[in-house]
């Protein structure tokens, strides 16, 4: 197998790409990948984030491409080449931006299209032209409806994170996209597993793949302390606070299952004076990438997200890793824990295991192949911190000093008592009379169905469709339509095609 970058005849300027960008040698994805993309086929790849997959379908598919570069400046000589197809927004940034450092001493172009943006400024791009076009689904099917990208000399497509993809219910989408490009191109497809789904999928669109597949990471790095406790919903939060606070946590993410839950959750981490911000689909895009950086910088203690807005994002190593809800994807668990214990720095991985999670904590010895000890926690007297702290010191410390300080009388007492049983829940404390309250937080969290749906209050409220507004909806004749009648807004009720129905994390591209 090949190993050398030089090995395998790289343009010149391509190489000097590669070369800046200090890779010494191929990773395994890469190593397997590229022979067979720089061959022209089609490739089923078992890959996750982090091995280095972009390169290995980015570096041999622009050799390809080179064979079209051209300095005119006509967008009829940059149609789109290739189309790079990523789940979420964040991710689409990310490998567009490899790929243009990897094309940066060519003359191929590039761009990136995801939603959660003004459409023009993408437009203005796609009609100057691009060779490499790299969107989310919905975003693009967007543009292709408003006629700004034509997709008919598309030679390669790349389905990345194509799991991801069809978890967030972007099949249809996918479906229609593909009917745009030509049946004769190269197609890769990359997941992290090879579900009968994705397999259905590799089965309908890709011409005799060759199958590449990188050492599965399901085992979770040994610099990992896991901990799976049983914790009631109500005693989440409390949980979170003592074990930080007792463990003296600076960083921590904190997953959660639906977007609406992690809204909530960070807010009501908020008004507990902790240092939080939230990341998850129904925020623009502005407000994610600011999130991003408030975090990466320090400035914010706890990230509360959910997994498709944090899915691969190049954020290194964090103390702690959360969850406060188990995921519904046994994989996910894996991921989410990754970002913790990274390059042997030790790590803590904090599972809350709620009465109705039994089949989910199965499913994750399962993948693990291994039993999970739930233990049980002994939760401290409820010490919910007055407010906010502007002092520079995290709030859950700042709370244990308190105790220490104020509380030092009563914790002697009960520290020298006889060691007692764990028990999941202690009685509860009687608390002072709560603030003022917004009744959003109070209610309690229900965990959705399937990972980051809607709520059912929020489907409730959804629109069936998920055009852009800057697209104009076919009006049908009222009186054509006996029943149901037009909606106010212009949509007929029963007009949105499946197709159309967007991601449940907000990822209409
Ligand atoms: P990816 O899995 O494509 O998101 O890549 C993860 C990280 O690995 C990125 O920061 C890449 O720049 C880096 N990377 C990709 N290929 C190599 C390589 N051959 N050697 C070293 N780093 C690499």
């Amino acid at each position: 197998m090949t190993q050398s970058f030089s090995e395998l005849n790289l343009a010149p300027t391509l190489a000097r790409a590669v070369a800046e960008m200090g890779y010494e040698s191929m990773t395994p994805i890469q190593a397997q990948a590229i022979p067979h993309v720089l061959t022209g086929r089609d490739v089923m790849g078992a890959a996750q984030t982090g091995t280095g997959k972009t390169a290995a379908f980015s570096l041999p598919l622009l050799q390809r491409l080179l064979k079209h570069e051209n300095a005119s400046t006509s967008p009829a000589r940059h149609p789109v080449r290739a189309l790079v197809l990523l789940p979420t927004r964040e991710l689409a940034d990310q490998v567009a931006e490899q790929i243009k450092l990897y094309a940066k001493y060519t003359q191929l172009r590039s761009t990136v299209v995801f939603g959660g943006m003004d459409m023009k400024p993408q437009t203005a791009e796609l009609k100057k032209g691009v060779e490499v076009l790299v969107a989310t689904p919905g975003r693009l099917l967007d543009h292709i409806e408003a006629k700004n990208a034509v997709l008919n000399q598309v030679e390669y497509v790349v389905l990345d994170e194509a799991d991801r993809m069809l978890d967030i219910g972007f099949l249809p989408d996918l479906q229609r996209i593909l009917s745009y490009l030509p049946k004769q191109r190269t197609t890769l497809l990359f997941s992290a597993t090879f579900s009968p789904e994705i397999k259905r999928l590799a089965n309908s669109y890709l011409q005799d793949p060759i199958t590449v597949e990188v050492a599965r990471s399901n085992a979770t790095a040994s610099t990992v302390e896991q901990h799976f406790y049983r914790v009631e919903d109500d005693d989440k939060r409390g949980v979170l606070r003592q074990i930080l606070r007792e463990r003296g946590i600076k960083q921590a993410f904190v997953f959660v299952n639906s977007k609406l839950g992690c809204a909530r959750l960070a807010r009501s981490l908020e008004r507990d004076g902790l240092n939080t911000t939230a990341l998850h689909g129904d925020k623009s895009q502005d407000e994610r990438l600011k999130a991003l950086e408030a975090f990466k910088s320090g400035t914010v203690d706890l990230l509360v997200c959910t997994d498709v807005a944090a899915r691969g994002l190049d954020i290194k190593d964090v103390p702690a890793v959360f969850n406060f809800d188990v995921p519904f994807n046994a994989e996910d668990y894996v991921h989410r824990i990754g970002r913790t214990g990274r390059a042997g720095a030790s790590g803590l991985a904090v599972s809350f295991v709620g009465g109705r999670d039994a089949r989910l904590v199965t499913d994750i010895e399962k993948l693990l192949g291994r039993k999970l000890d739930i233990e049980a926690l002994e939760l401290e007297a409820d010490r919910r911190p007055a407010g906010r702290f502007n002092d520079g010191q995290r709030a859950w410390q700042r709370d244990g000093e308190h105790n220490e300080r104020d509380d030092r009388a009563a914790r002697e007492p009960r520290e020298s008592r006889e060691p007692r049983e764990p028990r999941a829940v202690a009685p509860r404390p009687v608390r002072a009379p709560r603030p003022p309250a917004d009744p959003l937080f109070e209610k309690p969290y229900e965990a959705a169905g399937p990972a980051d749906a809607p709520a059912p209050w929020e489907a409730a409220q959804k629109q069936p469709a998920r055009l852009s507004p800057n697209i104009k909806t076919r009006r049908k004749v009222p009186a054509l339509f006996r029943s149901p009648p037009p909606m106010a807004d212009g949509h007929e009720e029963a007009a949105a095609p499946v197709a159309e129905v967007s991601g449940p994390d907000g990822q209409t591209g």
